[in-house]
């Protein structure tokens, strides 16, 4: 893993972000403010324009790079967060880890999401799709699962986890001030985090197969 492998990855995020940019919106529409997308997609332009210089770099230092870059570019409530996610991974991971090692530097950031956002599962946030990845994707590593097992595990997780915020009821963020309305729709950051997880394990698998 390094500088390319983190450019990949957002390439990849990038494309299925592009892909389903409407349903985001129409979810930020619902329960937020519509912008979710806008300012994801803000900060993923931005990160292209940046291709050379994160191509360069080793792994951490290229998601530090990019990091800072989410924080200037995204804003609203989810650019902090996945800002805290980013430099979580980055201060515990090396260019030469294997699964066990990214399981536990994926987990740290994860952590600093939720330290960032004060919550964990339950309120309706990102965090019901993160947490649970992060867990299996732990559990996963202690067994020795294989790469192929563990991304293959991921998106589903994440999906399951995803389309279960659907009926939850928001306690966190600007879906909160709905009350009981916020029930019905799938939290957009939950989805658009679930869609980073899914097209960033296809293209690691694309590598390896
Ligand atoms: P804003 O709500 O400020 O307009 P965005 O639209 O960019 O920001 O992001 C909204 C998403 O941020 C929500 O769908 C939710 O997943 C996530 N979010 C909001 N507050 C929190 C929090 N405290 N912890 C984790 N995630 C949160
Ligand atoms: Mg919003």
């Amino acid at each position: 893993m390094n500088g390319k492998t983190v450019m990949a990855c957002i390439d990849a995020a990038h494309a299925s972000l592009r892909e389903h940019a409407d349903e985001i919106a129409s979810l930020d529409q619902a329960i937020g403010d519509g912008d979710h997308i806008i300012n994801l997609l803000r900060g993923m332009d931005a990160l292209v324009a940046m291709r050379a210089q994160l191509e360069a770099e080793a792994f951490a230092p290229a998601l530090k790079l990019a990091a800072a870059k989410v924080l200037s570019t995204v804003g609203g409530s989810s650019g902090p967060l996945f800002f805290s996610m980013l430099t979580g991974i980055a201060k515990t991971s090396t260019d030469d880890a294997g699964v066990a090692e990214f399981a536990r530097a994926f987990a740290a950031g994860v952590d600093a999401v939720g330290q960032r956002g004060k919550t964990g599962t339950g309120s309706k946030t990102m965090m019901d799709v993160l947490m649970p990845v992060a867990e299996h994707f732990t559990a996963m590593a202690d067994a020795r699962a294989s790469k192929h097992d563990v991304l293959t595990a991921l998106p589903r997780i994440a999906e399951e986890n995803m389309l279960a915020t659907r009926d939850m009821l928001a306690t966190k963020g600007r879906a909160s001030f709905l009350g009981e309305r916020s029930r019905g729709h799938v939290d957009p950051g939950a989805r658009s985090s679930q869609l980073m997880i899914g097209a960033v394990c296809a293209r690691i698998a694309q590598d390896d197969a």
